[in-house]
C-alpha cells in the first residue's frame, strides 16, 4: 500500500478526454491521460485491502493493488510486468473496458472507486512509449502447430499464449484485417486501429505468429484439412449472428444491422480517409438507433461524425436509476444508469440526450420510393419481481419518429453455424459452441473454443480470459504438461 492515507487525501480524477466539439470532429481516440504526478495520487487512493475485490471482478484478475502500489512508487517497469503476467493487452482493456473492477472496489462502498481504468492504460501506454514493448520470440519450439479460427480479442490472446509455449501458431481471419470486433466493430475514436490494435499484432507476427487474412474457414478452406495439418484447433470465431427486428417494414431501405454500418465505416477510413465512399453515411439523415449498449453507443458516435441532422436512440428496458438499487448491492457490477462518449456528443450537438426508454418498435414506415420514412413506436411498462419481467404496450401511445436511416443495435445470437456444422460439433441451447467454462474442449478431439463463440456475446476483457484459459488447455493436450497460467 503506498500510502495509507491516501484515499482520505485525494478525491478521484479521471482525465478530461478531448473536447466534446472538437473530438466529433475526427475520427482520432478521444482518450486522454493524467500527468505522472497526477496518477501517482489516484493510484495512492487504493487501500490495498487485503481482499482485493477489485482482482476478484476483474475478468484476467489483474493484480491490481500491487500495481497501484508500484505506480505510487513510480516503479513503471515493476508495474508493467505485473499487468502482462495476467493480461496480455491491457492497451485494448485499458481503452475500452467496462471496469467491473471499479464496480467492486472497496473504496467504492462510500467513496468514488480507484480509477483503475485509467492507471491501467497510462501503464501500458507508458511502457509502449519507453520501448519496453519488445518482441519476445520463445526460446525453444515444440514442433507442434495450432490454428486459431478469429481473430478477436479471444483469438489473439490464444495465439499469444500458445506461441509464448512454443507452439507453431497460425490465426485465420476471414476479414482483411485482424482484430475482430477490436478492428471492425468498436470505432477508432475508441480504439485506434493503426497506432494500437495493428501496432500489437505486429509485434505479434515479430514473435512468430502467422496471420492469414481473408480466409473464411468452413468456405475458402475446409476445416476438416485444417484440422489434418495442425494438431490442435481454436474456435474464436465470435458470436456474429445480429438479432433482427422482424416487423412490418424491415425490408424498406434504409434500415442496415450496426455491426455492417460500423465495421464499413472503420474499413472506408483506414482505406482512404473516408473518400472512397464505401459505408453508409449519416450525413444529413434523421438517424434512429435501436438499441443502447456498446454497439448503439458506437453506432451514435460514428453517426455524429458523419454529421447527421438529428438523432434518437430507442431502448426497450427502463432507464435505470442514478444509483444502486438495494438489489443491487455493492460489490455486483453496478446497473446504474452510464452516460458513454456518445451520449454526451450527442447531448452537446442536440441540447439533450439521445436515449428514449421503455419503448417498443412496432413498425418501419415507408416512402414511394420503398426507403424508410419513419418509426412507429409505442411505450411499454415492465412488472415483476424476482428477475422474472413482463413486458406490456400502453394503449394510446403510439408514436411516429421520423427517420431515414435505421441503424439495429440489439445485440448477437451466437456463432455462425458453419463450422459447427461442418465438424459436427454439439452447440449449446443458446447455439452456443459447446465446451465447458475452464475446460474450452468442445465434442471434437483437438478442437477448442474461446470467447463470444462459447459464452455468448460478452466483453473484451473476457474473451482474453477464456483465450489465455483456452490456450492453457490446449498446451495441456499437445504436452501432456502445461506452465501456461
Ligand atoms: C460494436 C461493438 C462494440 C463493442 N464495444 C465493446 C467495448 O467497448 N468494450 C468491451 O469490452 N466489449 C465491447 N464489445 C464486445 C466485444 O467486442 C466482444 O465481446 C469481443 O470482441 C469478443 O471477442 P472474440 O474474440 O470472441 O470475437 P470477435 O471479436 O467477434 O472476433 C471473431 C473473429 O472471427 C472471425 N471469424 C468468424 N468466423 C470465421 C471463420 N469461419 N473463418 C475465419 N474467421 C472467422 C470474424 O471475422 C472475427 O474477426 C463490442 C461489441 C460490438 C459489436
Ligand atoms: S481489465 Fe477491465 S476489469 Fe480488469 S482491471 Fe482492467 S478495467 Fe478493470
Amino acid at each position: 500500500m503506498g500510502k495509507p492515507t491516501g484515499f482520505m487525501e485525494y478525491p478521484r480524477e479521471i482525465p478530461a478526454n478531448r473536447s466534446v466539439s472538437l473530438r466529433v470532429l475526427d475520427w482520432n481516440e478521444f482518450h486522454a491521460h493524467l500527468a505522472d504526478d497526477k496518477l501517482r495520487r489516484q493510484a495512492a487512493r487504493c487501500m490495498d485491502c487485503g481482499v482485493p475485490f477489485c482482482q476478484s471482478a476483474c475478468p484476467v484478475n489483474n493484480l491490481i493493488p500491487e500495481w497501484n502500489d508500484l505506480i505510487y512508487k513510480d516503479q513503471w517497469k515493476q508495474a508493467i510486468m505485473r499487468l502482462w503476467s495476467t493480461n496480455n493487452f491491457p492497451e485494448f482493456t485499458g481503452r475500452v473496458c467496462p471496469a467491473p473492477c471499479e464496480g467492486s472496489c472497496v473504496l467504492g462502498i462510500n467513496e468514488p472507486p480507484v480509477t483503475i481504468k485509467n492507471i491501467e492504460q497510462a501503464i501500458i501506454d507508458h511502457a509502449w512509449e519507453n520501448g519496453w514493448v519488445i518482441p519476445r520470440p520463445p526460446a525453444i519450439r515444440t514442433g507442434k502447430k495450432v490454428a486459431v479460427i478469429g481473430s478477436g480479442p479471444a483469438g489473439l490472446a490464444a495465439a499469444d499464449q500458445l506461441n509464448k509455449a512454443g507452439h507453431a501458431v497460425t490465426v485465420f481471419e476471414r476479414s482483411d484485417r485482424v482484430g475482430g470486433l477490436l478492428m471492425y466493430g468498436i470505432p477508432n475514436m475508441k480504439l485506434d486501429k493503426l497506432a494500437v490494435v495493428e501496432r500489437r499484432t505486429r509485434l505479434m507476427e515479430q514473435e512468430g505468429v502467422k496471420f492469414v487474412v481473408n480466409i473464411h474457414v468452413g468456405v475458402h478452406v475446409d476445416v476438416h484439412e485444417l484440422m489434418h495439418e495442425f494438431d490442435a484447433m481454436i474456435l474464436a470465431c465470435g458470436a456474429t449472428q445480429p438479432r433482427d427486428l422482424k416487423v412490418p417494414g424491415r425490408e424498406l431501405q434504409g434500415i442496415h444491422l450496426a455491426v455492417p454500418f460500423l465495421s464499413a465505416n472503420t474499413k472506408s477510413l483506414l482505406d482512404s480517409n473516408l473518400r472512397d465512399g464505401h459505408y453508409i453515411s449519416a450525413k444529413a439523415k434523421d438517424v434512429i438507433i435501436i438499441g443502447g449498449g456498446d454497439t448503439g453507443t458506437d453506432c451514435i458516435g460514428t453517426s455524429l461524425r458523419h454529421g447527421c441532422r438529428s438523432l434518437v436512440n430507442f431502448e426497450v428496458l427502463p432507464r435505470p436509476p442514478v444509483c444502486r438499487a438495494p438489489d443491487n448491492p455493492w460489490p455486483q457490477w453496478p446497473r446504474v444508469l452510464r452516460t458513454d462518449y456518445g451520449h454526451e456528443e450527442a447531448a452537446a450537438r442536440f441540447g439533450n440526450d439521445p436515449r428514449h426508454y421503455c419503448l417498443l418498435t412496432r413498425e418501419f414506415m415507408g416512402d414511394e420510393h420503398g426507403h424508410v420514412r419513419a418509426v412507429k413506436t409505442i411505450d411499454v411498462q415492465w412488472t415483476g419481481t424476482n428477475g422474472k419481467f413482463c413486458l406490456a404496450e400502453v394503449p394510446g401511445t403510439e408514436k411516429i419518429w421520423p427517420a431515414n436511416l435505421v441503424l439495429l443495435a440489439m445485440g448477437f445470437l451466437g456463432p455462425e453455424d458453419t463450422i459447427a456444422k461442418r465438424l459436427g460439433l454439439e452447440t449449446d441451447a443458446r447455439s452456443n459452441f459447446k465446451a465447458d467454462y475452464g475446460q474450452y474442449a468442445t465434442s471434437i478431439e483437438g478442437v477448442f473454443a474461446a470467447g463470444d463463440c462459447r459464452r455468448g456475446q460478452s466483453l473484451v476483457v473476457w474473451a482474453i480470459h477464456e483465450g489465455r484459459g483456452a490456450a492453457r488447455q490446449c498446451d495441456l493436450y499437445l504436452m501432456g504438461h502445461t506452465e501456461l497460467p
